[in-house]
C-alpha cells in the first residue's frame, strides 16, 4: 500500500519508522512518504494560509499549494486514490472504515492546520475520476492539526494488511468486530499481583467454561462501552 501524507510538519511522521509499521516499511509492504506543503509555495515566506472570506478569527489554508501538492502525489500512481481530508467536521473514523481503507492502493492524507483547508480542495478532487474523497474526523474533539489524526488512521489501517501483524490470529478476536462487540479482559502471570487475583475460571483448564466466561465478559463490556453500530 502506498501512503502519502501532506503536511506543513512532515517530521510528525517519524514514529512510522518504528515498531510493526517500521518493519512493514522495510519489507516493502507499506510505501510511505511525507510531503511538505510549503514546497508548493513560491513566496519568500512559504505562505500556506490567508484570512477567511467573510471575516472571522484565524487563518485558512490556501487552495493553490494544496492543489499542487495533491497533484504531485497523484502523478506518482495510476491506481485509484483515496484522498482523506482530515477535519473534525468529517464523518467519524471507526473499525469499519479502517477495514474498507485496508483494500486501498494509495491513500493521500491532507493534514490541515489553522482553521482548516479551503473547502474547494475537497470539492475539486470529488470531481476527479481517479480520486475518492473522504472527509474524516477521528473523534468529537479538536486537534491543532491533522498529523496525529493521520497517524491514528495509518496505524488502524496498516495493521490489517497481510504480513504486518506477526500472528494474523490476533486480528480475529478483537474489539469492534462486525457485530460492534468488544473483547473480553486479558490477564497474564503472576496469578496474584498486588493482592489482585486472576479470575479463577481462567486457571481451571476448562476450555468450555473459559470460552463461556469470556463471551459473557465481552457482551457485558460491549453493552456498556461500544458505540460502533452492528453491521446488518
Ligand atoms: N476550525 C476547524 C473546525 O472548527 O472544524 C478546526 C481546525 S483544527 C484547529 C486544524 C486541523 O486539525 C483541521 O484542519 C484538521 O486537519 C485537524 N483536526 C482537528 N481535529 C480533528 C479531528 N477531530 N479529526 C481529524 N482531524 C482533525
Amino acid at each position: 500500500m502506498k501512503i502519502t501524507a501532506i503536511s506543513i510538519f512532515p517530521e510528525y511522521f517519524t514514529p512510522l519508522d518504528l515498531s510493526l509499521i517500521g518493519k512493514a516499511r522495510e519489507q516493502g509492504l507499506i510505501d510511505f512518504k511525507a510531503i511538505n506543503l510549503r514546497d508548493f509555495t513560491y513566496d519568500n515566506h512559504h505562505t500556506v494560509d490567508d484570512t477567511p472570506y467573510g471575516g472571522g478569527a484565524g487563518m485558512v489554508m490556501k487552495p493553490e499549494p494544496w492543489g499542487e501538492a495533491i497533484d504531485s502525489a497523484l502523478a506518482e500512481t495510476d491506481a485509484p486514490v483515496d484522498l482523506i481530508v482530515l477535519t473534525p467536521a468529517g464523518s467519524k473514523f471507526n473499525q469499519r472504515k479502517a477495514e474498507t481503507l485496508a483494500s486501498a492502493k494509495h491513500i493521500i492524507f491532507a493534514c490541515g492546520r489553522y482553521e482548516g483547508i479551503d473547502a474547494r480542495v475537497a470539492d475539486f478532487y470529488r470531481t476527479q475520476n481517479q480520486v475518492r474523497v473522504h472527509e474524516i474526523s477521528i473523534g468529537d474533539y479538536v486537534l491543532n492539526g491533522g498529523e496525529v489524526a493521520a497517524l491514528v488512521i495509518i496505524e488502524a489501517v496498516t495493521r490489517l494488511l497481510p504480513g504486518v501483524i506477526g500472528n494474523p490470529d490476533s486480528l480475529a478476536e478483537e474489539s469492534h468486530n462486525e457485530l460492534g462487540e468488544l473483547e473480553y479482559p486479558s490477564y497474564t502471570k503472576p496469578a496474584n499481583w498486588r493482592g489482585l487475583e486472576v479470575p479463577e475460571i481462567l486457571l481451571s483448564g476448562n476450555h468450555g467454561a473459559i470460552a463461556k466466561w469470556r463471551r459473557e465478559q465481552a457482551l457485558s463490556r460491549s453493552q456498556q462501552n461500544s458505540s460502533i453500530e452492528p453491521q446488518d
